[in-house]
């Protein structure tokens, strides 16, 4: 390809990469990705210098700043750090840093993967913070980043001092956001990082408090005209200001040294509670760093390791398709499951026909995978020399997996298409209607993971749902031990849901919650229902002709038949547990009122006690019935007292529920 055309099409999508990342804190591709395509660009200007541009990704720093936010203009430029990938690269520096200083002796530091920011102390009193922006000029996040705990407010010295350091969430805050955000349908953030900048960048500064943020400083920028000769010095004197520094710092006098650093941080990486993706390696001596400058971008006494994209080998246990939201068919490889940079990965996108077929990925195949960053798995290509010949080369289908409409592929388009606009979205609709609240009602199941998990294959039946195991979902984006185990219960726990819940789940055409409940009320039974006859059915108050003969061809419909046959067989209720209950003595038609921390959540209990026939009010009266007392239950029981009302503590609420629930 034309070497002009190529630095163009680089250019746009760094661009494009850029935006997204430091803009948007959403970025669509790995950093690998990122910097695998910058080291392309670079590689192409330094063989065509002429080509070289001031605007071009290589000579400038990070992002533009947000409009949003009042400017800072940084008295000395914020910079971005070169690039090492191999020892070779390290060693390349080092001869460079040699042509200056004979006898180098470096910082080794971790390179935190967080937000860089700039913060200001006047009089020992905290003034300013701003971000990098695009070096020259930050956005001011001074009401941010004072949420921020471990940034004093006062400095142990009353001194007037610029610090810079990163921003950073640490992984565990970052996984609880996470799941919330999946439980609340928002999409999640692809990183740390993300998260971080994300929360800084955030003009409520009461979100940037709820996130949990951390920061380690890293540099003064002035400690020369300080009386500071040595980088290190300068982060015992952060410390000394009670400034928070990262500990696992390393004075390293020989290149070795800075080898073992890397061979022990690549080993230990996972470890750590926050995120690193790489490490820093700075001439120490500040005189020394003088001497050595900068580039337009980067300091020259300075460069960052990056850690490469931690690769393994599984099997490739089968591939199957997926319908995305577009209709696009995904073929996603079914691996036997491996761990890749902390977490268990058992599936992973093979895009499209071209993919598998460039890279003759066959089934059965040995396979490399890896994971970049908290990015989506990927498989880089086959091990052939492990081929034993029982492979099988991959097809592609040529009918929907979903709907088996002939699927098409668009001239110069690499994906192949389900053209039936209903298929996928019907599905995902009905799978959403059935775990929806007035229906089935489980929690952490909502409309996006069920798009999630219906997209990697693990959804996409009613049944399904049954089906998920807890190992199928940890380490999925957004589950983690605590939620996977959450769901799985919330999925047990609605088997036992009364008749009228699963009635309506199901979706039977125009039976919505409330014919479902009257349904299940005069049937009692799926077994009766679904014997019933269209007249069986127009006996019934509130149905009409319409919906009988709906009801009717669904209970005869095989497929339906089947399904709950299915749904009975994995444990569903497929009873009205309603009725017989609303005749107990202790609840029905009495007035309830709950008071004091009780064990199980107020509205399971309301729900309970609502199910048995009593109301639930919310302050006591003579019409009080009960009064449900938990621990430390206040003025609401002394008021039961004095009004003579029985009163009962969980335990006695939960020996009269005992035999209903
Ligand atoms: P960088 O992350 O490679 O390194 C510079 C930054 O490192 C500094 O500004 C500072 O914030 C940070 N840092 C952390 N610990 C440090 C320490 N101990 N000492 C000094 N600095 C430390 O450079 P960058 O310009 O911030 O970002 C470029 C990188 O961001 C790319 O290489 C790529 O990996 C990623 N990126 C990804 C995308 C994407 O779409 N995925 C887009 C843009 C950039």
């Amino acid at each position: 390809m034309d070497v002009q055309i190529r630095i163009k099409e680089i250019r746009e999508l760094l661009e494009r990469y850029n935006y997204e990342y430091y803009v948007l804190d959403n970025p669509s591709v790995s950093d690998q990705e990122y910097d695998r395509l910058m080291q392309e660009l670079i590689r192409l200007e330094e063989a065509h210098p002429e080509l070289i541009t001031p605007d071009s990704p290589t000579q400038r720093v990070g992002g533009k700043p947000l409009d949003e936010f009042k400017k800072v203009t940084h008295a000395r430029p914020m910079l971005s750090l070169g690039n090492a990938f191999s020892k070779e690269e390290i060693l390349a520096f080092h001869e460079r840093v040699k042509e200056v200083i004979p006898n180098p002796v470096y910082t080794c530091e971790l390179k935190i993967d967080g937000l860089a920011v700039s913060i200001h102390y006047r009089n020992g009193e905290y003034f300013l913070a701003a971000t990098r922006g695009d070096g020259i000029t930050g956005e001011d996040i001074t009401l941010n980043v004072r949420t921020i705990k471990s940034v004093p407010l006062r400095l142990k010295e009353p001194v007037d001092i610029e610090v810079r350091g990163e921003i950073y969430m640490p992984k565990a805050s970052f996984e609880k956001l996470n799941e919330e955000r999946a439980n609340n349908g928002l999409p999640l953030f692809a990183n740390p990082r993300n998260a971080a900048a994300g929360s800084v960048r955030n003009l409520d500064p009461k979100v940037t408090a709820s996130r949990n943020l951390n920061v380690f400083l890293y540099h003064v920028p002035d400690a020369l005209e300080r009386g500071i000769k040595y980088h290190s010095e300068a982060l015992d004197y952060l410390d000394r200001l009670g400034l928070r520094t990262n500990k696992e710092r390393r004075i390293c006098k020989s290149i070795e040294e800075v080898y073992d650093f890397i061979d022990y941080w690549s080993k230990h990486l996972h470890n750590l509670p926050f995120e690193i993706d790489g490490l820093v390696i700075k001439v120490d001596d500040l005189e020394a760093q003088e001497q050595l400058g900068f580039t337009a971008k980067t300091p020259k006494w300075a460069i960052a390791y990056k850690f490469p994209a931690e690769e393994v080998t599984t099997v490739l246990k089968d591939i199957i398709f997926t319908v995305g939201r577009t209709g696009n068919i995904t073929p996603n490889a079914i691996l036997e499951p491996v761990k890749v940079s902390g977490t268990i990965v058992q599936r992973a996108t093979l895009h499209n026909e071209d993919f598998v077929k460039e890279r003759d990925i066959r089934i059965g195949d040995k396979v490399i995978v890896r994971k970049a960053g908290y990015i989506i798995p990927e498989v880089v290509g086959p091990v052939v020399e492990a081929r034993t010949g029982a492979e099988r080369p991959f097809k592609m289908i040529e009918n929907c997996p979903v709907c088996g409409s002939k699927l098409v592929r668009k001239a110069g388009e690499a994906d192949h298409y389900c053209l039936n606009q209903n298929c996928k979205a019907r599905n995902i609709e009905a799978l959403i209607h059935f775990a929806s609240r007035d229906a089935m009602n489980i929690e952490g199941l909502g409309e996006r993971s069920i798009e999630y998990f219906f997209n990697l294959g693990l959804v996409t039946s009613i049944p399904d749902i049954y089906r998920l195991k807890k190992e199928d979902i940890i380490g999925l984006e957004g589950f983690q031990e605590k939620s996977a185990t959450n769901l799985i219960n919330a999925i047990e726990k609605s088997k036992e849901n009364s008749l009228e819940r699963l009635l309506f789940g199901l979706g039977i055409r125009y039976v919505g919650s409330k014919v479902a409940s009257t349904l299940a009320k005069t049937f009692k039974s799926m077994d009766e229902l679904m014997n019933k006859t269209y007249l069986d059915f127009m006996q019934v108050n509130d149905i009409g002709e319409v919906i009988a003969q709906s009801l009717v061809e669904y209970f005869q419909d095989p497929d339906k038949r089947a399904l709950i046959q299915t749904l009975k067989e994995m444990g569903l209720n497929m009873r009205y547990l309603g009725q017989e209950t609303m005749q107990t003595e202790e609840f029905a038609g009495k007035t309830f009122v709950l008071t004091g921390a009780l064990s199980m959540k107020r509205d399971e209990a309301k729900a309970i006690i609502e199910r048995l026939g009593g109301n639930v009010a919310s302050s006591v009266s003579k019409k009080t019935d009960v009064v449900i007392a938990g621990e430390d239950a206040g003025s609401k029981l002394i008021k039961a007292k004095e009004l003579n009302i029985s009163i009962w503590n969980e335990e006695t609420f939960k020996e009269k529920i005992k035999p209903y629930i």
